[in-house]
């Protein structure tokens, strides 16, 4: 299980992560990403995916993935 961290300073409510995994991230209220709960394995390769399109680097996942081969 992972945690992924939103940056909500850098976060400019863009929503390409809810585009790319919209069963994880959420838009909320004041236009910035959330992910409630925890993330599994099984759906760190999509995280990954959002935290490297993000164009503002706001996401960061706990423990961080390993890089991309
Ligand atoms: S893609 Fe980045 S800037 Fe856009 S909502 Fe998601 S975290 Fe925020």
């Amino acid at each position: 299980m992972s945690r992924i961290i939103v940056d909500r300073n850098r976060c400019e409510g863009h929503a390409l992560c809810v585009a790319l995994v919209p069963d994880i991230f959420e838009i909320d209220d004041e236009d910035k990403a959330t992910v409630p709960g925890v993330v599994s394995d099984d759906q760190l390769d999509n995280v990954g995916l959002a935290v490297d399109t993000c164009p503002v680097a706001a996401l960061r996942v706990e423990p961080p993935l390993p890089p991309a081969s």
